[in-house]
């Protein structure tokens, strides 16, 4: 029976991560942080039988003592490193707190599995925000990085990591460069399911506006369940090596919207400009949209459009689910979920 280590299993990754393995017949361990309540994340959400499988090792990733003693205790054929301060928005406020969390979280694990288990597979997840400030599109594995979060440095330096600790001492990494991926557990905070949740509560009564930032930001959003697929097939690989996932295919806050909206049988108009802006619903122009300067970014990376055709070459991996299928299965799911609806 293989073994696996997930990092990050509370998060929305490590959730359809820790189906995926499991379904395959792995022996699944994850790393939580301890906190007060004991609230396991997305890990709740697991079928019972699924979450009773899954061994769990109470840490932090910044604690090196805790992760060189966890990977010698487990010498796990894979690990997901996925546990990172996730949120570009909060990495603004807080670059202190993401550099030391997502910079000398990583290098601890990398370094252990240098250390004390080299023949350890691992998975670091990188990110398509190290594109950044970048002016062509689609991007692939060759095009240059042009970071400009401290989310987004602080995952280069983890990409670099992974890269040289490869070449200098031979050991089986890979960077996924993965584009924007989303699901109905993710994190209630990023725009997708910001807004699922929010069309949720309007298609139950709820009179107050969605407020956003950015409507004109382009992206590239897959779902998650498709991308998890992606990281284990180059875990099976015979070289390790880099790799983009993604659609393909572009789309802006503002469709997102409108598809949401759609989900519920609302057409939105739009009127006015910028932080004016406005949207509502066509048959009786109530608003139903807003923007607020609150929810715009310092700088925005805004051109996102991902190029997977490695990717698909060499794993035999693409994106199964179209935009309006994944809009359709957030909404969904955030309308027959009755936390969401109060
Ligand atoms: P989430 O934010 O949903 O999950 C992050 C996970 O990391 C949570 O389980 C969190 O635990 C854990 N974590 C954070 N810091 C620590 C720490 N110090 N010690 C232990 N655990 C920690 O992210 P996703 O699942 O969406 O993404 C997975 C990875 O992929 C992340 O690294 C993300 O940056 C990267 N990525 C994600 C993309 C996306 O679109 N989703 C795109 C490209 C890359 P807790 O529950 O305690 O907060
Ligand atoms: P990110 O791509 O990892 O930063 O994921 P987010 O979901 O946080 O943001 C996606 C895009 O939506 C970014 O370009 C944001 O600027 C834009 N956006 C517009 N309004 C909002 C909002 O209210 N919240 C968030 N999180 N993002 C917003």
């Amino acid at each position: 029976m293989k073994r696996a280590l997930i990092t990050g299993i509370t998060g929305q990754d490590g959730y359809f991560l820790s189906k995926l393995l499991l379904s395959k017949g792995y022996e699944v361990s994850g790393i939580i942080r301890r906190n007060s309540s004991m609230h396991q994340g997305t890990l709740e959400k697991l079928d019972p039988k699924e979450r009773k499988q899954i061994k769990i090792y109470y840490g932090d990733i910044t604690d090196n003592n805790f992760i060189v003693s966890t990977i010698e205790k487990i010498k796990p054929d894979e690990i997901y490193h996925l546990a990172a301060q996730s949120f570009v928005g909060y990495s603004f406020e807080n670059p202190t707190f993401t550099y030391h969390n997502n910079i000398m979280g990583t290098l601890n694990v990398l370094n252990a599995v240098k250390e004390k288990s080299k023949n350890t597979k691992l998975y670091f997840a990188a990110t398509s925000e190290l594109f950044g400030k970048v002016a062509n599109a689609p991007q692939n594995e060759e095009t240059p990085f042009m970071p400009n979060s401290p989310y987004a440095i602080s995952k280069l330096a983890g990409y670099w990591t992974a890269k040289s600790y490869r070449e200098a001492y031979n050991l089986f990494f890979c960077n996924g460069i993965l584009f924007n991926h989303e699901s109905e557990v993710r994190g209630p905070e990023f725009v997708t399911r910001k807004i699922s949740m929010k069309v949720a509560k309007i298609n139950n009564r709820d009179n107050e506006p969605l407020i956003l930032g950015n409507l004109n930001s382009r992206k590239d959003w897959g779902y998650a369940k498709d991308f998890v697929e992606g990281m284990h097939l180059m875990l099976q690989q015979e070289k390790p090596d880099d790799f983009v996932l993604a659609t393909g295919e572009q789309h802006t806050v503002r469709e997102f919207v409108e598809e949401a909206f759609k989900c519920i049988d609302k057409e939105i108009i739009w009127e006015g400009e910028g932080v004016n802006e406005i949207g509502k619903e066509k048959d009786n122009n109530k608003i139903l949209v807003k923007v607020s300067k609150e929810f715009f970014r310092p700088i925005e990376a805004e051109n996102f459009l991902g190029d997977y055709s490695k990717a698909k070459r060499v794993l035999g991996w693409k994106p199964k689910t179209k935009f309006k299928d994944l809009v359709k299965i957030m909404v969904e799911n955030d309308i027959n979920e009755p936390k969401n609806n109060e």
